[in-house]
């Protein structure tokens, strides 16, 4: 069985957003940038599907400036075989996402696709479902378990109330969510034997993907500061202010 790994190259989870002081974006000047965490956690269980003898390659893919080398070079630290660079320095939609993922799907014909069920950056919750409407594959979407056997793919998600278990045919689209698994530190030799893997780098133009915008980003604006909370005496004084002053009940 081979997968396929999308990985984007996103801010680090741990940096504090600032906005461009001319609110057309986020300011990436000197930020600190990493693989997505979702994406982290779509390379983890192709791995331990590798390690139990039900994958045989593990390919990873980002579509990004030629930095996204770094966060390719990550995956395979992690332990994918192989990295593929589609190099822009554009911003690309979800829909040419897709349609770049849906290409290399057609040239490696992979029997999975696992991948985040959203980038951090921004949130958009689209790319999986996307492609698997681009191929006409089955999709497991928010995976919190994964039990693979001969072709099919069971899948845990979490829904409202409960959990909810999905048998799917292969080849399939899953998407990760967070509690599928913890992915591991990559080792100091993983990471230097990561540098000698192969990683190949084409164009959005070589898989004939058109990645021009659709949309338009109007303005983005920091989130309104919070003014503190205080201490209420008793639970009369709550309920007065939730009445009275915050107008709620
Ligand atoms: P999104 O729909 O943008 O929230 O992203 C969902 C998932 O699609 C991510 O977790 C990645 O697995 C994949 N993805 C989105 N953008 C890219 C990209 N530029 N390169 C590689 N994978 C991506």
């Amino acid at each position: 069985m081979k997968i396929l790994v999308p990985v984007k190259r996103v801010v680090d989870y741990n940096v504090k957003i600032r906005v461009k002081s001319d609110g057309t974006g986020v300011d990436l000047a000197n930020v600190k940038m990493s693989v997505n965490p979702f994406d982290e956690i779509a390379i983890e269980e192709a791995v331990r599907l590798k390690e139990s003898g039900k994958a045989t390659e593990i390919i990873a893919v980002s579509i990004g400036p030629e930095k996204a080398q770094e966060q390719l070079r990550t995956a395979m630290a992690i332990g994918a075989d192989r990295g593929i660079l589609v190099q822009t320095d554009d911003e690309v939609e979800p829909l040419a996402v897709a349609k770049i993922l849906k290409a290399l799907v057609d040239k490696e014909s992979p029997d999975l696709v696992i991948m985040g069920k959203q980038a951090i950056d921004d949130d958009s919750n689209q790319t999986g479902q996307m492609l698997a409407a681009l191929l006409g594959w089955s999709q497991g979407t928010f995976a919190s378990k994964l039990e693979v056997a001969d072709g099919s793919v069971k899948v845990t998600r979490e829904i409202d109330g409960g959990l909810e278990t999905l048998a799917l045919k292969t080849p399939a689209i899953i998407t990760t969510d967070l509690r599928l698994n913890e992915p591991r530190y990559a080792k100091l030799p993983d990471i230097m034997k990561a540098k000698k893997k192969e990683l190949e780098t084409l164009t959005p133009g070589d898989l004939g993907v058109n990645t021009a915008k659709r949309m338009e980003t109007l303005k983005v604006a920091e989130p309104a500061q919070r003014s503190g909370g205080i201490i209420v005496a008793s639970v009369d004084e709550l309920i007065d202010k939730l009445k009275n002053e915050a107008k709620v009940i």
